[in-house]
Parts: C-alpha cells; structure tokens; sequence
C-alpha cells in the first residue's frame, strides 16, 4: 500500500498505531517487493510472517504462490487482513508471536520466516525463532539498525559481543542493507537494516558444546575492557598454552577471538574439566542367527563392518501429554549423526538381555528410571541395519539429563506433528526411528 493507501485504511478501520505494539506500517511498495524477492518464493514454500500489520508483505508473499501463515497481535489488524486477502492460502493467527508454538512447522517440507518485527520485542522474538535446531531454513528479517549490526558483526568491531556468537554459532548472518525510518508510516525513532540469516551446515564447525561455548562467551563480554586472561582464570588456567594453540595474543579482548577461535578456547576448558573421565572400553555386541539366538560376540566394528546380526533396543518415552520425546543424534557419531532418532536405543551388549539393555539405555541417555513395557520386535533386515530391535514404551515428563557425548538436543513432539514431519522431510530420521515408527502405528 501507498502511503496515501494506509492512510486512508487506518482511517476507515478506525485504527491509529499503538506505540507499545511496534506498529510502523512500511509504505514503500518497491522496498516491499524487494524484500520478499529475497525469499525466491515458489509454490512449494510455506511463509510464517511475523506482525503481518496491514499486509505489506503479506501481499508479495501471496503472489509467489507459496502459503502463508501470519501470526498477528492485534485483533483489528487481523480481522482488516482476512477481509483483505479472501480466498488467498493464508492462515492468519491471532496471538502474540511469543507464544507461538514452532514444532508444527517441522511437518512442512520448506519453510522460510519474513516480518518486519516489533522493535519492542525483536530480540526476544529473534532468539526464540532461531532457537536451535530449527525447522526454518530461512530468516529475512527488518530489526532495529543497531541489531542487525550486532548479530551481522564481525570480530574487531564494536558491535561483536555475545548476542553476535549467541545467534552464529548455528547460524550465518548477512546485513543486506540499511532502511531509513521514513519508509514508515508512523516513522520510528531509529533507522532499521533487513537480515537475511540461514543455518551452518551440519559440519560446518568443529565438535563442540554449546552449554560450554555460551558459559565461556558470556563471562568473556562480561566486561569488554578487560583482558580475557583475567576474565577466564577458572575457566582456562593454562592460558599462555591455551592462546599459543588457538592462536591468538594472551593479551586479547573478547572482540578480537573469531566463532572458530571461541569454539576452540571453549572445547579446551570443557575437555580440562572431562579429563577425570574413564575412557570406554571397547564393546563386545552379541552375535545372533536369523532366530535372534546368541551364536557368538563381536567388536562394535567387525559387527557393523560385516553385517553381523545383532541386537538393540528402541524406547519411545511419552509425556502425559500423550508427546514424544525424540533426541537429535550428536554430530560425533558415527551413523546417522544429526538425524532424529527414538527417546532413547542402543545395542545389547555381550552378556546382556533386551531389558536390561533397554533400562541401562534409558539411565544413560536421558538421564531417568522408568517402567519399560515390551510394545514389538523388529526382524533384522537391510532397513534395520541387520539388527532385531525391540521396542520399548515408557512414560516420563521430563526433564531429561542428556548425555552429551551421544545427544545434540531432545524434545518432546506431538505425535500428529512427527507423522506430517516423516511425510514431509524422511531424511530427518534415523531409519532405525522409522522403522519403529511403523512397527509401532502397526504392531
Ligand atoms: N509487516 C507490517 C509492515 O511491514 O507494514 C507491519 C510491521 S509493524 C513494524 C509490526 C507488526 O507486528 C504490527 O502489525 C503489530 O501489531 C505486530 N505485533 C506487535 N507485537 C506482536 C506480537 N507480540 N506478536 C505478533 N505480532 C505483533
């Protein structure tokens, strides 16, 4: 819309912009085409839109065909864009974009997220949107100038700090171009800058632990004047070793580490503090004939480098919800890793049974005891990689203690959701987890 065009809208729907929701509607139609064009929309995508206001974008983003769901906080703006957009594939929803729930969106097979956020509460929707792992493959974003400095910042500015790496470590950042405030109606106090943000590939980065990477980051910006030799004492005590194998100054500020130095400086302190650590022995699985009887035992790698049979279990933990909780297989392991996978599974080890194994799994993984019942078996096949499974049911509300080493992250999902997910993206789960999805809807 046209200025003249918002003007007289906000008029006939007797709606004058409310301040504390953010609402500075954008009257430049060619910035708006702009914007979107950097989507490269198709008919395939499907477009959350934050704060949809009077539609600026929504209007573009509906031309390219893709569906669009639009999360809007104010009732009146809401009931003006259904009479604006009838008959159009947009869903509008009438809620604060806070609240909003995201695990729905991992049924859809693309899906990218556009808004000209409230400036009130950009950082918080920021965060919460590219909370990792994510099912968005694209952010274009219009924050405050100053913001979309920080989280685009490069190491040796001013604007680097922890919201900078807090925001790239899953995710790459580019600062497309600056928007002055008169493309506004009202026009806000500030300039604003548009983002387009996208995630790292899966092994884009070395192994590391974001819980430690964050601690070590935080305490780092905690007071930016200072020599982080002072600031990370505990931390790192060998600092002079520390900096000559990271490779960088002992006499550094926290703006001066690159994302890979961070990550690097942050391992080293985890790995000091996990040096007390047994290493694992090497483990010996069950070797079983094609009626699961024990006919010998093998090392993990003879097993798997032959295509032994052998044996495992599944567990599916559900909340009281009737959710459940999947884990994000670590980025170190060796199959599968950074696939989506069952609550819990592993092998039976030499001398162990299902049950023992499936308890011993869950105490390992996830960190709790909970009675397991039998649900199915699964044959060996190709599919299940030459192993009969047993799949196990439990119920637990959480919350779970990880284990690190094999876990990325875990979360509990609505059934419905994780149907509509291996429909739409198969290749976000472990085949092991899609067998026993089946065997489990089929018993
Ligand atoms: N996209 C429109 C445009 O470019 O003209 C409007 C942008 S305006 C900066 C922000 C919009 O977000 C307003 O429509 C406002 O009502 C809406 N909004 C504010 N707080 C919100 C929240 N918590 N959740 C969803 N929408 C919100």
């Amino acid at each position: 819309m046209k200025l003249s065009e918002i003007d007289a809208t906000l008029r006939r729907i007797r709606v004058s912009p409310v301040k504390t929701l953010g609402q500075n509607f954008l009257h430049d139609r060619n910035l708006a085409r702009w914007i979107v064009g950097k989507a490269e929309l198709t008919g395939d995508d499907y477009v959350v839109e934050i704060g949809p206001g009077l539609g600026a974008l929504t209007e573009f983003i509906l031309e390219s065909g893709a569906r669009v769901l639009a999360i809007e906080k104010d009732q009146r703006l809401v009931e003006f864009l259904r009479s604006r957009f009838v008959d159009a594939p947009l869903e509008i929803i009438h809620a604060d974009a806070l609240d909003f729930d995201l695990r729905p969106l991992f049924a859809e097979r693309r899906v990218k997220l556009l808004g000209n956020l409230p400036y009130y509460i950009a950082s918080q929707l920021l965060l919460k949107f590219t909370k990792y792992p994510s099912p968005i493959s694209l952010w274009l974003l219009m924050l405050q100038k100053e913001m979309a400095r920080r989280i685009s910042a490069a190491p040796g500015t001013s604007d680097y700090g922890a919201l900078t790496l807090v925001v790239q470590l899953n995710y790459r950042v580019e600062f497309l171009r600056t928007v002055p405030a008169t493309v506004f109606l009202p026009a806000p106090d500030v300039d604003s800058a548009f983002v387009r943000i996208t995630p790292r590939l899966p092994d884009e980065l070395p192994e590391h632990d974001p819980e430690t990477f964050f601690q070590i980051v935080r305490q780092g910006f905690s007071q930016r004047r200072k020599q982080l030799r002072n600031l990370l004492k505990n931390e790192v005590p060998e600092w002079e070793q520390a900096t000559a194998a990271v490779g960088f100054d002992p006499r550094a500020r926290a703006e001066e580490l690159s994302l890979a130095q961070w990550i690097s400086l942050s391992e080293r302190s985890r790995l000091r503090l996990a040096d007390g650590e047994i290493a694992p022995v090497a483990e010996r699985f069950p070797v079983v004939d094609e009626s699961d009887l024990v006919i010998g035992d093998a090392l993990r790698a003879e097993v798997h480098g032959n295509n032994l049979r052998h044996r495992a279990v599944h567990l599916f933990i559900f909340n009281r919800f009737g959710e459940l909780f999947l884990q994000k297989r670590s980025r170190s392991k060796d199959r599968h890793p950074l696939l989506w996978d069952s609550s819990a599974a592993g092998h039976v080890e030499a001398g162990e049974e299902y049950d023992v194994t499936a308890a011993r799994e869950l105490k390992e993984e996830l960190g709790v005891t909970a009675e397991l019942i039998r649900v199915v078996k699964i044959p060996a096949s190709d599919r299940t990689g030459h192993e009969f499974i047993w799949l196990y049911r439990g119920e637990h509300d959480g919350p779970f203690q990880l284990a690190k080493s094999e876990i990325d992250h875990g979360e509990f999902f609505p059934t419905g959701v994780i149907s509509g997910w291996i429909k739409a993206r198969p290749e976000d789960f472990a085949p092991g987890f899609l067998e026993c999805w089946d065997a489990f809807a089929h018993p």
